[in-house]
């Protein structure tokens, strides 16, 4: 029996482009004590694969975190496989905004400690305990009280394209960083503001949800399956969309147009841009935003050694590699010293 990915991305893409299916762009979590992580993983990775499921999942003690893309004709029957799995029965299903058949080029389901790296110990408060959820239409309208605080559960990399028009957007690199300073901004507020959490698609904020109840806060709301959900129902009820630019993914795509503002800039000429790229050298792989032209310019690198780098052979380059810690993590911190621009 095969439980793990065998094929190459590009034999992947490949096989993505002959079959010709639509596929769709799919993400869902769910707290949940689980037993046995590695079993709840085998069996997902056997099913999913029948089900030609691509994608990244985390499964651990506390639950599962998926972000997957399926063949569109699927999807009835991937619903009806997380249905036969009793906690994950009539899950919310987050369904990307915009469609790339090659947002996932692989089937990885791995059991981890937590299922979002949040710094925390577990044991110290109740992570049921969450805020209110809100839909949309409740969204705006405590975003609408003057007595409401609302803030950007993400990183900088991700508010920075994209956010709620009046957000506290933390300058951070990590969910436990921006816990410390949301509470520390709001220490004498604990009880008569309110205080309004949203994320990618609401995972983030069940936890910190929870964490700020622990923590004293009496008035937590949380936007109920993050800008994912917010922008379909927008949409669909035509609300006001109080969210501004793009909203930020964990897939090939890296994010989702919700509106036509261009809030960021290219961190190398200060241009308005909020196109993230990977810097071209493998080694470097600096996550950060760049306009075609300085793309055109550098070679879609970081910097100057970086696009030296890229020219020489490709055995240099790995020579060059050895005994350097593996940076290759798509989506590793984009900050430089050599990005003039990045604020
Ligand atoms: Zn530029
Ligand atoms: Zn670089």
């Amino acid at each position: 029996m095969q439980l793990y990915n065998k094929l190459s991305a590009e034999e992947r893409a490949h096989l993505i482009d002959e079959a010709g299916k639509d596929r769709l762009t799919i993400s869902f979590y769910q707290y949940y004590k689980i037993e046995n992580p590695q079993i709840l993983r085998n069996h997902l990775f056997i099913e999913w694969d029948n089900l030609e499921v691509l994608g990244r999942t985390y499964v651990s003690n506390e639950g599962i975190n998926a972000q997957i893309s399926v063949p569109a004709e699927n999807l009835a029957a991937l619903k009806e496989q997380l249905d036969s799995i009793s906690f994950l029965k009539d899950c919310r299903l987050n369904i990307a905004i915009e469609q790339d058949n090659k947002s996932f080029l692989k089937l990885k389901v791995k059991v981890r400690d937590k299922i979002v790296a949040d710094g925390l110990n577990d044991d110290t408060f109740d992570v049921t305990n969450i805020g209110i959820h809100l839909d949309a239409e409740g969204f705006n309208k405590l975003l609408e009280d003057p007595n409401t605080v609302c803030v950007d559960m993400r990183n900088h990399y991700e508010s920075e394209i994209g956010h709620f028009k009046t957000a506290v957007t933390p300058d951070v690199d990590t969910f436990r960083d921006s816990l410390d300073i949301i509470e520390e901004d709001l220490k004498d507020h604990k009880e008569d503001k309110n205080l309004l959490m949203y994320c990618t698609g609401g995972i983030r904020c069940e936890k910190a949800s929870a964490y700020y109840k622990h923590k004293g806060f009496k008035n937590v709301f949380q936007l109920e399956g993050g800008i994912i959900e917010y922008t379909r129902q927008v949409k669909e009820q035509e609300l006001e969309n109080k969210f501004i630019g793009k909203n930020f993914v964990f897939d090939h795509r890296r994010s989702e147009r919700i509106t036509e503002d261009v809030i960021a800039n290219c961190h190398q000429c200060g241009e308005p841009c909020d196109m993230h790229v990977n810097c071209a050298n493998e080694a470097c792989h600096l996550l950060f935003i760049q306009c075609e032209k300085c793309s055109k310019k550098m070679e879609t690198c970081c910097s100057i050694e970086c696009k030296e780098i890229i020219q020489l052979p490709f055995e240099e380059q790995k020579e060059l590699r050895k005994g350097i810690p593996n940076s290759n993590k798509i989506f590793k911190k984009g900050r430089s010293e050599v990005l003039k621009y990045k604020k």
